[in-house]
């Protein structure tokens, strides 16, 4: 079995202690490799590598760190069908959605930020005044398992092309695609020290990352509860952050609209990537007289698209939880719902069978107030509530402590109007797509910034404004 090492200052180093830790097939349980298990003494050397490596970095023009990231964008078109595979082993997402998804994605925005940057403006004029945009030093960026490349690449893009170095902590529970994606920035040629990664685990490494005084700017994307706390780490040295974290997304369906779509809508969000997506509309809202024909949509729905199987099979479309903890996670949140009074219309049960699988669950007879409705289950669990006028379905979609997407189905007047009012970073209209160049990212606790596009860069700049 291989075990694999940590890449700091253009070096495949191991941890200092030696340690290892295992990577588990989530399909079979099996351990499918093993990486460094660091520790502090780990972290000072990638930090020290980063802030050695700034100066120069942050000293090219734009026009050649974009040539570098040019070069890592090639990197992974080389390497997507690996990627791809990778990523279903380690994370159990079907291959088809792995494809597309999760590299597929990764490279759209990635090519979104390359053109956003070649328009962007690092120096402007206020008045006589000229403001620089500067790049802030180090970035530890910390990332979780459900996009174990994309969650990368959303905060190395922006950070390397505005002239900052990183220092990436990903998820303990999928290194493997992080891993690949060293190699491939490794294979870019980026000066030793840009760019350098640590495996280990988030209370140890990721801590200790995060708290460490030559550490600029903190990028996170995780749990809010995770969020929270770094938030409080950072102030005593008051420090600079960006806050990804969790979402209890609505899709609010109007009456007059397509009600097949709007629940086909909310459905993906919970089959794909297991429903292990931070921005998946888990609460699906409908007038209280469409309830039946709800329920039969969802049925119908269930019967053609959910084929529950091994990850690396083209048909599967729902694959097992990434981990036994988050298994029970969802299966502790079923009994909460059942408990709290919501009715199971389908699914509610581990499958019998190896692997973290679990049924595709939806529940009914759920009022906004339940656990089940506010917290973020992370699994293959729809909820459906029910309103009685516009007002009262706005109120229920935006009583949550989340803010971060959600959806809206309806005559499309009406629909805007709607999506106007919800308390959210991103909104879907009826079929409007997704745009790699838009802004995501949280109101309220869903986080603090945004990631892609011109946006992005943004984040991992600061102001500096010189009276000329
Ligand atoms: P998590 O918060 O448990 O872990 C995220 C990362 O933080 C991991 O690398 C982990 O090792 C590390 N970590 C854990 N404890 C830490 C600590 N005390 N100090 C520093 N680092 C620590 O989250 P997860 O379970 O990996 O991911 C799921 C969560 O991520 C969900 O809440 C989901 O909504 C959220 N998420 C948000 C977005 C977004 O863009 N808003 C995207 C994806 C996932």
């Amino acid at each position: 079995m291989k075990s694999h090492q940590n890449y700091i200052k253009g070096q495949w180093v191991s941890a200092q202690s030696g340690l290892l830790m295992d990577v588990i097939n989530p399909a079979s349980e099996k351990v499918i490799a093993q990486v460094a298990k660091s520790h502090h003494n780990d972290v000072d050397a990638a930090v020290e590598a980063a802030q050695k490596a700034f100066p120069a970095w942050k000293a090219l023009t734009v026009e050649e760190r974009i040539g570098y990231l040019e070069r890592i964008y090639q990197g992974i078109e080389a390497r997507k069908e690996e990627l791809a595979q990778v990523i279903a082993a380690e994370l159990g997402a079907p291959i088809s959605f792995s494809r597309s998804g999760q590299v597929g994605l990764a490279l759209r925005e990635l090519k979104a930020s390359l053109e956003e940057v070649a328009d962007f403006e690092f120096e402007e004029m206020a008045d006589q005044a000229k403001v620089v945009k500067e790049p802030y030093g180090v970035v530890a960026c910390i990332t979780p398992w459900n996009y174990p490349l994309n969650q990368i690449q959303r905060k190395i893009t922006p950070a390397l092309l505005t002239g900052n170095t990183v220092v990436v902590k990903p998820a303990s529970n999928t290194p493997l695609t992080a891993l690949i994606y060293a190699e491939i920035i490794d294979q870019a040629g980026l000066p030793a020290g840009v760019f350098n990664l640590v495996t280990g685990s988030g209370s140890e490494v990721g801590d200790y990352l995060a708290d460490h005084p030559d550490v600029d700017l903190i990028s996170f994307t995780g749990s809010t509860e995770v969020g929270k706390n770094l938030y409080s780490k950072a102030a005593p040295q008051v420090k600079q952050l960006v806050l990804e974290l969790g979402g209890k997304s609505a899709m609010v369906y109007l009456k007059g609209g397509d009600l097949t779509f709007a629940v086909k809508k909310a459905m993906d969000t919970v089959i794909y990537n297991q429903g292990q997506t931070c921005s998946a509309m888990t609460r699906l809202l409908v007038p209280e007289e469409c309830l039946e024909e709800t329920k039969e949509a969802i049925l119908n729905y269930y019967q053609e698209q959910v084929v529950v199987g091994d990850p690396l099979a083209e048909d599967t479309t729902l694959g097992p939880l990434v981990s036994a903890d988050q298994l029970k996670r969802v299966q502790d949140y079923i009994e909460i719902g059942q408990e709290e009074g919501a009715e199971i219309l389908i699914g509610g049960h581990p499958l019998e069978r190896p692997g973290y699988y679990f049924e595709s669950t939806v529940f009914v007879a759920v009022d906004n107030a339940m656990r089940i409705a506010q917290e973020e289950i992370f699994g293959p669990v729809l909820c459906v509530l029910t309103y009685q006028d516009l007002a009262q379905a706005i109120a229920i979609a935006n009583d949550s402590i989340y803010g971060l997407s959600g959806g809206v189905v309806g005559p499309a007047d009406q629909a805007l109007e709607v999506a106007y009012q919800l308390q959210t970073g991103n909104i879907f209209v009826n079929d409007g797509p997704r745009s790699p160049k838009a802004p995501f990212g949280g109101y309220k606790q869903s986080g603090l910034g945004r990631e892609n596009g011109k946006y992005g860069l943004e984040d991992y700049l600061q102001l500096k404004a010189i009276f000329l």
